[in-house]
């Protein structure tokens, strides 16, 4: 990257304040900010109290060999039974956990007393086959309750999961079972998508052949299709689990015991097999659950639409709501079968207060229209959150307008898989919210703007997103590969954790993402960030969504290629094209203007519902495409090749 900071364009002047009576009755004030401030590790220490230790820990954090932070490291517990058991002894055993939501329009509801049986027949099976403490277990499932019951049951026994979404293919799957030398694998027959049954043994089967460690396949019966079965190998859930008894004791482990492995996403290359432990995971995200989300766990209906086998599922899914004690709900499927209402027909049918999405979702009701979610009653509503890739302020302001009635904050929460939890986000009863920004550093949370030197930047400029003290959910490690955990986020600069996101600090000191460094475009020497262009062109009303790259330009170094989904009923004319870039002209300078636009039917994106840029930036350079593997849908790259003119 050059020595050019962030080009800081995009002016965004809308706010809107708490709610009154969500402020007066806020979980949390502005005052954690100072108390955190003026004693970081005591506000974790007096987090970490939020669990029920078998052990207290006496030290919060050791950072005697950093990169490698040991959190509440002579403190002892179980996660399983923090989610569960003590809800149940503390006399919520009939509050209900989960309400699950199938995709064909079946339904279950899970009290926290049922799930703490479950949970223990579960354990007790596991230990049946043989798993043990330290050991690893891999779980390719749909989203029903026994995923949340498999990973829980692990966390029982101190076995560590790896959690491989059920999209991916058998060849990635056998790729994870063997970095984590897993020796079961917990699947199902298959699951719902898109009204049809989609089968996930026959990957397993496969992978198993490849990786010679599988002993055992727990596999849930959901759709009832016909399965391939290896004898000795494979075991029915229901028979394996079903017979055991619902008493288990839980053991109490150490804080830093493995809880579980997770690969990232692989939006920009080889997945990472990223390390949690549990004490410090825990604490962080059952705090952030209950202070991004203000969470009361006795009335609020909590629904995070991400997938379990991505780390928003296994934070705010599993251990972030269920360590609260909260009621949420799970659902299967895909928000368009059987019909494009389907979220809110489920937000409507269980009162959901507090709903947590994506902005690729996000973009995608715009672009099916205002009078879908206005078919349906969502009075429920009172906080919205988005996580996953920055938010256009334009998709933002729909999300407040549309689906919160215009009177619910947005939360836009900036986290990764390595950081385990949110780190940067508004809070819903404190900040004056900002459409497009997240904003603040949670409180206990070191996170600023630094420039190539690695000097933070002041109010207004921009550079690179870091996190100069370390955090309790943090990642311990690259599983099986320290030297690539120090050099891929600690080496950049020196003493700080360094994210991959450019982000600047606007004037007040809010932070706002930019979107990946790699994906910055470099134009005449100014370094212009894809996510300032790609809002001001969704900023337009003809806009749904928009993908912006960098492609190589004898003149300017790189060329501004965008790339638009038009919204319902705008016609795809060149007048269009020529006041798009007008529109982008005016709204960031000229500078920014796009040298060509291409309206597009879709756009590439990872299963996990990011936009994949380096594809199309492949295109732009008319260059053969790299690795489309985890693509959710490769015959989009075919129709945009097809549609492009030949390159100037
Ligand atoms: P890989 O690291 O393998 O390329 P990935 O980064 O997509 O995959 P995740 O850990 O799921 O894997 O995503 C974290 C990234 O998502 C962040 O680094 C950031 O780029 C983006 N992101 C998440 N939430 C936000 C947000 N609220 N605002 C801006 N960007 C976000
Ligand atoms: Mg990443």
């Amino acid at each position: 990257m050059s020595n050019e900071s962030l080009a800081n364009l995009l002016k965004e002047e809308r706010r809107f304040a708490p709610p009154a009576d969500l402020a007066a009755n806020a979980n949390v004030t502005a005052e954690a900010y100072e108390q955190a401030k003026a004693d970081r590790l005591g506000f974790w220490a007096e987090q970490a109290r939020r669990l029920t230790w078998a052990k207290e820990p006496t030290e919060t954090l050791d950072w005697s060999n950093p990169p490698f932070a040991k959190w509440f490291k002579d403190g002892e517990l179980n996660v399983a039974y923090n989610c569960v058991d003590r809800h149940v002894e503390a006399g919520h055993g009939d509050r209900v956990a989960i309400h699950f939501e199938g995709e064909p329009g079946d339904s279950r509801t899970i009290t926290y007393a049922q799930l703490k049986d479950e949970v223990s027949q579960a354990a007790n099976a596991l230990l049946e086959l043989g798993v043990r403490k330290g050991d690893r277990v891999a779980i390719y499932m749909p989203m029903i309750p026994e995923t949340a019951v498999a990973m829980l049951a692990c966390a029982r026994i101190g076995a560590a999961h790896s959690v491989v979404f059920g999209g991916f293919s058998a060849d990635a799957l056998a790729t994870r079972i063997q970095d984590a030398d897993a020796k079961v694998v917990i699947t199902a027959d298959g699951g719902y998508r898109r009204g049809k049954p989609s089968a996930l043994k026959p990957a397993v089967d496969e992978a198993a052949d490849r990786a010679d460690t599988v002993r055992h396949v727990l596999v849930v019966r959901r759709t009832g299709q016909d399965v391939a079965w290896t004898e000795g190998r494979d075991l029915w859930w229901h028979e394996a689990v079903g017979r055991q008894s619902t008493e288990h004791t839980p053991e109490a482990f150490e804080a830093e015991q493995p809880l579980f492995i997770l690969y990232t996403s692989g939006t920009t290359g080889k997945p990472k097999g990223i390390l949690h432990t549990s004490g410090g995971f825990l604490t962080q995200t059952a705090y952030t659950h209950w202070a991004v989300f203000d969470l009361k766990p006795e009335t609020d209906v909590f629904w995070c639409t991400a997938d379990v086998g991505w780390v928003t599922g296994h934070s705010y899914i599993v251990y972030g709501p269920l360590a609260n004690g909260a009621t949420q709900v799970m659902y299967e499927g895909t928000p368009d079968t059987p019909h494009q209402g389907r979220f809110w027909e489920i937000v409507q049918k269980y009162g959901v207060t507090i709903l947590y999405t994506a902005p690729t979702a996000i973009r995608t009701f715009m672009k099916w229209g205002d009078d879908i979610p206005a078919k349906f009653d969502l009075s429920s509503l009172r906080v919205l959150g988005s996580v996953g890739e920055p938010i256009n302020p334009e998709a933002w302001i729909w999300y407040r307008k549309n689906i919160g009635a215009d009177r619910t904050p947005v939360v836009d929460t900036w986290w990764q898989t390595e950081t385990g939890g949110i780190m940067v986000s508004p809070l819903p009863g404190v900040t004056g919210a900002k459409p497009g920004s997240a904003q603040t550093p949670l409180p206990g949370i070191a996170a600023t703007v630094v420039d190539d030197e690695a000097r933070e930047v002041s109010a207004g400029g921009g550079g690179y997103l870091v996190l100069t003290e370390p955090w309790p959910a943090m990642l311990r490690t690259i599983w099986g590969d320290d030297q690539r955990y120090i050099d891929t986020y600690w080496s950049r600069f020196e003493g700080k954790y360094f994210a991959g996101d450019g982000a600047k600090k606007d004037d007040d000191g809010d932070i706002w993402l930019l979107g990946r460094v790699d994906d910055v475009m470099l134009v005449s020497g100014h370094n212009i960030s894809t996510t300032e262009v790609e809002s001001a062109l969704v900023s337009h009303p003809s806009v749904a969504e928009a993908a912006v790259v960098g492609a190589a330009d004898e003149t300017t170094g790189q060329a501004i290629v965008a790339f638009v989904i038009l919204r319902g009923t705008a016609a795809e004319t060149e007048q269009l094209v020529a006041e798009l870039r007008d529109h982008v002209g005016a709204t960031l300078g000229p500078i920014a203007k796009p040298k060509r636009i291409l309206p597009v039917n879709e756009l590439p994106k990872t299963r996990s519902g990011k936009i994949m840029r380096r594809l199309l930036r492949d295109v732009a350079e008319n260059r053969q495409l790299g690795d489309v593997t985890t693509l959710t849908d490769s015959t989009v790259m075919d129709l945009i090749q097809a549609k492009l003119p030949q390159a100037p």
